[in-house]
């Protein structure tokens, strides 16, 4: 985790950020509020400072725990099938570096943002961001479960490989709310899907591309 006096958004940084931007749009990203959010949120801050001159290249990279902070385009594209409006309630499963979170949070949606990673969960209260987006919320627990007490949900982004729909999930999304997963499909790939749910409570399917993702895991770390 960055120390405070580590975090300095320079011209260097925010030139960096733009070419991204630029990058994000020739792959395809054309959501104007989703290129401002990432235009506007530093991803250097959440990774180790070792990283500090890479950040701003379309990677994934490691974080604590085994885990990664994923590419820019991954978490642009996962974030442009949500369609999020403001004010909307936005259930997150693996909040990882805190990135994607805030990059919700920066479109105005409200964020509850579950992660079972102990070591990652306990970097949540040296968020960056409190004051800015005093809205989003931060959970321990096992993503499979949701939030039951708090849903439902408008939206609902899994940033892991998903084995399955999980069926708690579905339950927790609102009628015409959207999911958007990344479902195993081989060993190494996942389909990205977005799954809205109809006044029936039936399933509306669509398919977009395949990506890479570490996997959704039953459970929670003890540390
Ligand atoms: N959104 C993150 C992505 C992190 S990678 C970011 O932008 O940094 C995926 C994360 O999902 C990992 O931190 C992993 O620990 C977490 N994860 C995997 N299975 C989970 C589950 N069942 N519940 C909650 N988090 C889970």
């Amino acid at each position: 985790m960055r120390k405070w006096e580590d975090l300095v958004d320079t011209y260097l940084h925010k030139g960096l950020r733009k070419k991204l931007v630029e990058i994000l749009k020739e792959k395809g990203i054309s959501d104007v509020k989703v290129l401002e959010a990432i235009h506007a949120i530093p991803r250097h801050y959440f990774l180790d400072s070792a990283f500090d001159k890479i950040a701003y290249e379309d990677r994934a990279f490691p974080i604590a725990a085994d885990q990664t902070i994923s590419q820019p385009y991954t978490v642009a594209y996962q974030t442009q099938l949500l369609q999020i409006k403001k004010g909307e309630k936005v259930l997150e499963i693996g909040t990882g570096s805190m990135y994607q979170t805030t990059v919700l949070a920066a479109m105005g949606a409200q964020v509850f943002t579950i992660e079972r990673q102990k070591q990652l969960f306990e970097q949540t209260p040296t968020f960056l961001f409190k004051e800015q987006y005093p809205t989003i919320q931060f959970f321990f627990g096992d993503g499979f479960e949701g939030l039951p007490l708090l849903a439902p949900f408008d939206k609902i982004l899994i940033t892991a490989a998903a084995p399955k729909i999980p069926e708690k999930l579905w339950a927790q999304l609102k009628v015409s709310g959207k999911m958007i997963i990344p479902l195993d499909e081989s060993d190494a790939a996942q389909r990205m899907l977005r799954l809205t749910k109809k006044k029936d409570g039936s399933v509306k399917q669509e398919k977009f591309d395949t990506f890479s993702f570490v996997p959704m895991l039953e459970g929670k770390t003890q540390k």
